[in-house]
């Protein structure tokens, strides 16, 4: 039970991390806010992703080419080209690692208004900070775990940023309806989506991919954005265009 939970939080919380500040913040800047708050959610992301902590910097300009290439060869990761998901998972990786390294041919016009943080990333993107984050989640397994099978669990945990990853830039492009008939792959994975917190109405995204609301239906329940619009009201970010 206390594993379960502990997976049930480590899914939802790296995830929260990774659509409201590298998703919705850094890569498609939604709304603003401070240099100070910017920094609040670098560590809160650090310590909520941990071994998969996702620089926002090359999160955000991979997710910028995504947009601007969708499903096309220049896609850094499209089901339309990539075979199977580990094909997609490792193209997504290596494209990713060399935007980190800034070894990449980034064009200027993906690297705009990114929120960044260097000296931190030196540290929370380090092979050393990875290593002691799966020693913990392997320390509380050991603690708690009641059943052997718990322990395949574990790879989740060490690698959550990319698992939630693949199932949006897989799944997303492969299975579920359309609202929009865009040029694209891209669909809603699911009518009512808790799984990934409104990530899933990926078709709607692409469609309005400005906007903080990832619902458009009266069903589709996107429940990040209410979170941004209390963060709103309590001055932590600015929106842009407050609806009414
Ligand atoms: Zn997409
Ligand atoms: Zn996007």
């Amino acid at each position: 039970m206390i594993i379960l939970v502990f997976l049930i939080l480590h899914w939802y919380l790296s995830l929260f991390c990774q659509s409201f500040f590298h998703h919705r913040y850094a890569a498609h800047r939604m709304f603003d806010m401070s240099k100070t708050w910017e920094k609040v959610f670098f560590i809160v992301s650090y310590l909520l992703q941990g071994s998969s902590y996702l620089s926002p910097y090359a999160y955000a300009i991979l997710h910028r080419m995504h947009h601007a290439h969708t499903d096309t060869e220049h896609d850094p990761h499209s089901p339309t080209y990539q075979k199977n998901i580990f094909a997609l998972m490792m193209r997504t990786i290596r494209i990713y690692s060399s935007i980190y390294r800034r070894q990449a041919d980034v064009e200027s016009r993906f690297m705009k208004g990114i929120p960044r943080w260097d000296s931190f990333e030196k540290i929370a993107h380090s092979r050393g900070s990875k290593a002691v984050w799966m020693a913990i989640y392997v320390a509380f397994y050991l603690a708690f775990a009641t059943h052997w099978w718990m322990y395949l669990l574990l790879p989740i945990h060490f690698m959550m940023g990319a698992v939630h990853g693949v199932i949006i830039n897989w799944f997303a492009h492969k299975y579920g309806y359309r609202n929009y008939e865009l040029a694209d792959t891209s669909k809603n994975l699911f009518p009512i989506d808790i799984l990934m917190l409104g990530e899933g109405f990926h078709n709607n995204h692409h469609k309005h991919s400005s906007s903080p609301n990832f619902g458009v239906k009266w069903f589709e329940f996107d429940p990040i954005y209410p979170v941004i619009r209390l963060f709103n009201k309590l001055g932590i970010i600015q929106m842009k265009k407050v609806p009414a």
